[in-house]
């Protein structure tokens, strides 16, 4: 792993807490690390491989704080009853026929294909959140494998629930803590993570909840939840579980500075300063939220009482890009004021997103300087306009996201060039996927 690489020839753009913008810059990585960057005449090129980054912006590989891989298998489905009416209706008539359908063989290629596409939009780390209920036991470690094939971070767990039944929630619970013992805290595996997974406080039992809690906690474990997403989760419509929501997960244990809630969207200021209070991450995926109809999280009022708000696509897109716009014309579009929501949204993407996946690896991801581990990408934007720190942003929202990635690295490895992933047949996974797609959509 000391092998050393040097991308140049492009305008480097670090991020970070100290971001900077670097003409003619270069990066230089050895093994899995960055250990240089700077202009290209100051950065050692000696005995190293050489990329050229063409002119391009070279900038640190994309996060997805949230996302569910097993969605894969829905492009194009045909429900079975009239289109759903609302959120309760979407998670019964589609996602929870869905997922009981799907085997360990469907797990992995719902999995390859966003991993792929995700890789050739420079995503290079996800957050995932998995369900199939009929095929829990492995179903995380088939996730990891297919990962590690395709060459992406993932910071993986199940999404625990009540609603199929005890013996399906304790094998939930189960996959969790063997997917964690084996994963979590792992030290060298810079690759590889996991929180514990629950599906939302609306399908979770006070016993399923504290039991989970206590199996996370001895683990050391973060959780993962949606939380709030639609005003089901607070109302208490499925007739068995009462209080707030956040007021459930506070009670149980649950929140923290590795806590993920997904969402936010239903809650009040009190809920806001009990997730800032207890350093609670909450990850905001406008695309998703607009899709399902269940109203806008207000990430303005949250950011400005300093949540720590990052953003993810719950599988509406493997495009960070795309979510990044989404988010910031969302915001543009509730408040009706056009000073809103631009800065916000590169502040959860460039900013918080790197901030709570640096929780999860034993080294900072997100940023290019030196000591961090090397997910870098190359964008083949050549500005038309200057581009220098004071417009950085200008550029990352409406300039950068229209070229093509030509090169994505994760973990100090050349995975993705000029849309092509290395070491996997994307054209032998898809027709592989076309045909499992086909057997589960005749099952579900
Ligand atoms: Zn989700």
């Amino acid at each position: 792993m000391n092998t050393k690489t040097l991308i140049s020839n492009g305008i480097v753009v670090t991020l970070g807490n100290n971001p900077q913008v670097i003409e003619d810059g270069a990066v230089l990585i050895r093994g899995n690390l960055i250990e240089q960057v700077g202009r290209r005449d100051e950065v050692s090129a000696e005995g190293c491989t050489r990329i050229d980054a063409g002119g391009g912006v070279i900038m640190p590989g994309l996060i997805n704080a949230h996302n569910h891989f097993y969605s894969t298998f829905a492009c194009g489905i045909a429900l079975k009853d009239d289109p759903p009416a609302n959120f309760v209706e979407i998670l019964e008539r589609l996602w929870w026929r869905l997922d009981k359908a799907l085997t360990l063989e469907d797990v992995r290629y719902s999995s390859l294909i966003p991993l792929c596409r995700g890789l050739r939009a420079g995503t290079t780390t996800v957050f995932d959140h998995h369900a199939s209920p009929t095929a829990i036991r492995g179903s995380l470690e088939t996730i990891a494998k297919a990962a590690g094939e395709v060459g992406v971070r993932t910071c993986l767990c199940y999404e625990v629930s009540d609603r199929d039944g005890p013996d399906t929630m304790r094998r939930g619970l189960d996959e969790n803590v063997t997917f964690l013992k084996a994963h979590h805290d792992n030290g060298e595996d810079t690759m590889l993570s996991a929180m514990f997974g629950l599906h939302a406080s609306m399908t979770l039992s006070e016993e399923t909840l504290f039991r989970a809690s206590e199996l996370g906690r001895e683990l050391n474990a973060g959780f993962h939840i949606h939380t709030a997403e639609s005003t089901f989760d607070q109302k208490d419509s499925l007739g068995k579980y009462g209080a707030r929501v956040v007021r459930r997960l506070a009670d149980a244990d649950m929140l923290g500075d590795k806590t993920i809630c997904a969402h936010c969207i239903h809650l009040d200021d009190a809920e806001f300063e009990t997730l800032l209070d207890s350093g609670t991450n909450v990850v905001h995926n406008p695309q998703s939220n607009m899709n399902n109809a269940v109203g806008a999280a207000a990430v303005l009022r949250m950011l400005s009482m300093g949540v720590q708000i990052g953003l993810g696509t719950d599988a509406m897109t493997a495009n960070m890009f795309d979510e990044l716009r989404v988010a910031h014309l969302l915001q543009k579009h509730v408040t009706a004021d056009p000073r809103a929501g631009f800065v916000e949204a590169c502040r959860m993407l460039f900013e918080n997103n790197r901030r709570i996946a640096s929780k999860f690896f034993t080294k900072p991801i997100g940023v290019l300087e030196p000591g961090c581990l090397a997910d870098v990408i190359v964008v083949g934007y050549t500005p038309a306009t200057p581009l220098h720190m004071d417009n950085l942003w200008g550029h990352m929202m409406f300039g950068v996201p229209t070229a093509p990635v030509r090169l994505a690295m994760v973990n100090g490895q050349l995975r993705m060039r000029d849309g092509v992933v290395l070491g996997v047949d994307e054209e032998e996974v898809a027709i592989k996927s076309r045909e499992l797609a086909r057997r589960m959509w005749e099952r579900w």
